[in-house]
């Protein structure tokens, strides 16, 4: 899919229509952009002291959404301090401003014809981008496919059956509303083809654009062509989504979600100890989402209190959301998310090799001069089993013989029942 450069126009309001514009719901603040009121009393007197000199006060970022209001993307501080300077809310005292109602007649006329220049952006919105996949991806599911090859490979099997189980059945779809279906179908369906076609190891993943679909609708066509672990994997990592983000789902967008999938099924698959995993997730995304949403993607400097680092890491991440159908972008996000998780919990990879080697075992047989740190009873070599101290599910290493303790068999047993236990 080609990049739209998006049409743009300049345009103008007037100060004397701001309250109205404001009253009758035609000026939109989106909370994925508001920061609320943050300016300063001395940065609100500022603009007005600018306003009432006949300075330029910027230009502002907008585009008109579906309900056809005026959405605002940059500027909704100045917006907001002129509705309450015009309103005569705001403490002018000390400042030598006049009140909007103690302005003379001419006075009064030439504030309300000052012009506030905005660009007004026609299909800014990646979720406009989004639908001209959907729309397409629709047609191949609706019966009009663009040919009939297309057709015949792409129009059922178990690939399709899979997807479209899980956006009408599992908790977290219903959780995400029933709208916007043919969009969460999309979804449904870009998680199921990442979770069987992307290396999670080596962090390559296929694009989401409409022909890895179709080729994915025609590797799958069988019932037994989809790995029951993998099918396994994606149901689990819904489950997971599911209970993490909770109540949180009903206001995210399909991109944050699919995001938010590939960290789940990434930790599953390489993170030592997923036993808390639940909990962690519920808290990485709230603190995720917060950071994200505490600024615009137009906004030039960081929010209070977020540093330079961390504004730029998100705004990337913001960027990457609008092109999120290559391999690279995928990467990029799962990058960052990975980055943040790890502020929040450490990460500690999981160690693949599961048992220690004849070697290993050997050496620890000497450095205990045969003995069982257990019981202190003489060990027979051939009947020793090596133990992990720092237990393999907390991340203890395999490779790491300081890690390890030969045992009898029986011992390590005890102490695995235990363990076990105390961990209960
Ligand atoms: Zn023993």
């Amino acid at each position: 899919m080609k990049q739209q450069v998006p049409d743009i126009e300049f345009d103008c309001f007037v100060m004397g229509q701001i309250k109205d514009l404001f009253d009758t719901g035609k000026i939109f603040i989106n909370s994925e952009y508001q920061r609320g009121d943050i300016w300063t009393l001395t940065q609100q007197i500022e603009l007005i002291r600018s306003i009432e000199s006949r300075y330029s006060v910027g230009v502002l970022v907008l585009y008109i959404n579906d309900r056809g209001q005026y959405e605002i993307l940059d500027g909704q501080q100045r917006l907001l301090s002129i509705k309450k300077y015009i309103e005569g809310s705001l403490e002018l005292k000390g400042s030598g401003l006049l009140s909007y109602t103690d302005l003379s007649t001419k006075q009064k006329f030439l504030t309300d014809a000052y012009s506030i220049y905005y660009l007004k952006l026609k299909s800014h919105d990646s979720e406009s981008k989004e639908e001209d996949v959907v729309q397409t991806f629709l047609r191949l599911q609706e019966g009009s496919p663009l040919n009939r090859a297309e057709k015949i490979s792409a129009y059922r099997g178990s690939f399709k059956d899979t997807f479209k189980e899980a956006r009408e059945s599992h908790d977290l779809f219903k959780l995400m509303g029933k709208d916007k279906r043919f969009r969460y179908r999309l979804l449904a369906a870009e998680m199921l083809l990442l979770e069987l076609e992307g290396d999670f190891k080596n962090k390559l993943f296929p694009s989401l654009e409409l022909k890895s679909f179709i080729t994915a609708l025609a590797k799958y066509k069988n019932k037994d062509t989809i790995n029951s672990y993998k099918l396994k994997s994606y149901k689990g990592n819904l489950d997971l989504l599911h209970s993490s983000l909770n109540y949180l789902l009903t206001g995210l967008k399909p991109r944050e979600v699919l995001s938010f999938y590939l960290l789940v099924s990434y930790l599953r698959k390489r993170k030592a100890d997923n036993s808390n995993l639940i909990n962690e997730m519920s808290a990485f995304s709230r603190e995720f989402l917060k950071n994200l949403y505490s600024f615009g993607i137009y906004d030039k400097k960081p929010p209070k209190g977020m540093g330079v680092t961390t504004f730029e890491k998100y705004k990337s991440y913001k960027l990457e959301a609008k092109v999120m159908t290559t391999p690279d972008s995928i990467k990029t996000r799962l990058d960052i998310l990975l980055d943040e998780f790890s502020r929040i919990k450490p990460f500690i990879e999981k160690d693949f090799r599961r048992y220690h080697e004849e070697e290993e075992k050997r050496i620890l047989y000497f450095r205990q001069k045969g003995l069982c740190p257990e019981c202190g009873g003489t060990i027979n070599f051939r009947e020793s089993s090596a133990d992990h101290v720092i237990l393999h599910s907390k991340g203890g290493k395999t490779t790491d013989i300081n890690n390890a303790q030969l045992l009898h068999e029986r011992c390590h047993k005890r102490l695995e029942k235990q363990r076990k236990k105390a961990a209960k």
